[in-house]
């Protein structure tokens, strides 16, 4: 991977929104998500990249690592940076992928075929195109959309970022199916006034319990999608005992 590269160019779109994608995310609902850092997912093969680059000043050592294993032993490591930068990370190219690709990410096949996009963080989960805090989901995303297709070309060759990629989209659909089975919809915009704050708490658990995502289910959609695309590619995760 080539850490450098630009996925999506947007000269100073930042200054239509108030920099919202990098200002940590506010919401006056949530009780225990802090506003003051975000905190950016790498997988394992993605952090080794950004330490080989040089990181980001300040954002040298991830805050917390996890691991996870799948039923052949198979090993997942995800780290998690915390960035309080507001826009002015140093190096910029160095920002981790997920910053590269906002506002949306592909949706992949286990061969890297796009097909589709969805948005790229939970916290924009909920929102329509129209709702949207980013102007380039609002006014671009044709565009947007377009312009990741022909650079993420190369990334999609490697089956470790297909994987990446389809694990995203099924966090972000398991955790839109929880909060429509409580509320007929996960689109803000059609939650009555009255219901908005408890809508806003349910998310705000969901995603600090990981209630959408204990569940065998989930792990059942992670093991499925490693082995279609181990099928095709060959074992790419490290496997230990
Ligand atoms: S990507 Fe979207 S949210 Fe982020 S600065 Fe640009 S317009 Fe704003
Ligand atoms: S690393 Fe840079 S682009 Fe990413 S959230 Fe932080 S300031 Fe924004």
């Amino acid at each position: 991977m080539d850490y450098e590269k630009e996925y999506i160019y947007a000269p100073k779109c930042y200054e239509s929104c108030a920099g919202y994608c990098c200002a940590g995310f506010t919401n006056p609902n949530f009780k225990l998500i802090r506003s003051n850092f975000i905190a950016l997912p790498l997988f394992d093969i993605e952090y080794q990249e950004y330490l080989k680059a040089g990181a980001i000043n300040g954002m040298e050592v991830a805050k917390k690592s996890e691991k996870f294993k799948l039923k052949g032993g198979q090993t997942i490591i995800l780290h998690w940076l915390h960035c309080d930068k507001k826009g002015l990370c140093n190096p910029h190219a160095n920002r981790p992928l997920v910053c590269k690709l906002y506002p949306i990410l592909p949706k992949v096949s286990p061969n890297g075929e796009i097909l589709g996009f969805f948005n790229g963080t939970i916290f924009d989960l909920f929102f329509s195109d129209k709702s949207h805090p980013c102007t380039l989901i609002r006014e671009n995303r044709q565009e947007t959309q377009d312009m990741l297709k022909a650079n993420l070309k190369d990334l999609l060759k490697d089956p470790n970022y297909i994987f990446i990629f389809m694990v995203a989209n099924i966090a972000v659909e398991h955790l839109q199916n929880y909060i429509k089975a409580k509320f007929g919809t996960y689109i803000i915009d059609n939650i009555a006034p009255n219901k908005l704050a408890e809508f806003w708490n349910e998310v705000e658990m969901a995603m600090v319990l990981r209630r959408a995502w204990n569940t065998h289910e989930f792990a059942f959609d992670i093991e499925k999608t490693y082995k279609s695309v181990a099928q095709i590619w060959g074992e790419f995760l490290p496997i230990e005992p």
